[in-house]
């Protein structure tokens, strides 16, 4: 199977980390969705929805999703990503969809601690722990919903990745 691979969870659930090592262990290309977006736009994704607001962001996010999908490659998609129905259904279609879960309390105890944290757009101007549990919850359905298998990303890098090519049954390059 040479499908492309779509990670998919909330914000801080490992989807660029575990991606990127999936990737190197199959001997596939990594692409990640919202770096895609900012190369080619040369804007931050905050810098994009404080200027262009968050619909002209989806709109460009469904883009690229798919300019970026080919096969032998996996691809980190934007928490948001699975928002749209159209962005499910291609991502259904066209490959197999990973969903990285993990608990509220763990995906804010990583962003605490990652520097990248503040770069991200807050989407409520809450505090990040209530705004996660918050957005968590809306968007767990749709998670669920679009993914082909469900892996547990509270684990360790490699006991993700190990899991991950379990699940596919994929050769390791
Ligand atoms: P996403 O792309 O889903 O937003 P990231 O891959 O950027 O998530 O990971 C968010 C933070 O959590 C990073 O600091 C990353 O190093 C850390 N992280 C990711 N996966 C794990 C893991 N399995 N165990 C511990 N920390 C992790
Ligand atoms: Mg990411």
């Amino acid at each position: 199977m040479t499908q492309p691979i779509f990670m998919v969870g909330a914000r801080g659930c490992g989807k660029t980390t575990v991606g990127c090592e999936l990737a190197r262990t199959l001997g596939y290309t990594f692409v990640d969705t919202d770096i895609f977006m900012q190369e080619t736009s040369h804007m931050t994704v905050a810098d994009v929805v404080a200027q262009k607001g968050w619909q002209e962001f989806r709109r460009r996010e469904s883009e690229a999703l798919q300019a970026v999908t080919m096969s032998n490659r996996v691809i980190a998609t934007g928490g948001g990503m699975v928002l749209l129905e159209k962005n499910r259904r291609f991502m259904r279609e066209k490959g197999t969809v990973i969903y990285l879960y993990a608990p509220a309390s763990s995906l804010v105890q990583r962003l605490e601690e990652s520097p990248q944290a503040h770069q991200r757009p807050t989407l409520t101007g809450r505090p990040i722990a209530e705004e996660i549990a918050e957005v968590l919850a809306e968007r767990e359905a749709f998670y669920q919903d679009v993914a082909h298998y469900r892996i547990d990303a509270t684990q360790s890098l490699s006991s993700i990745v190990t899991d991950v090519i379990q699940a596919l049954r994929l050769p390791i390059a």
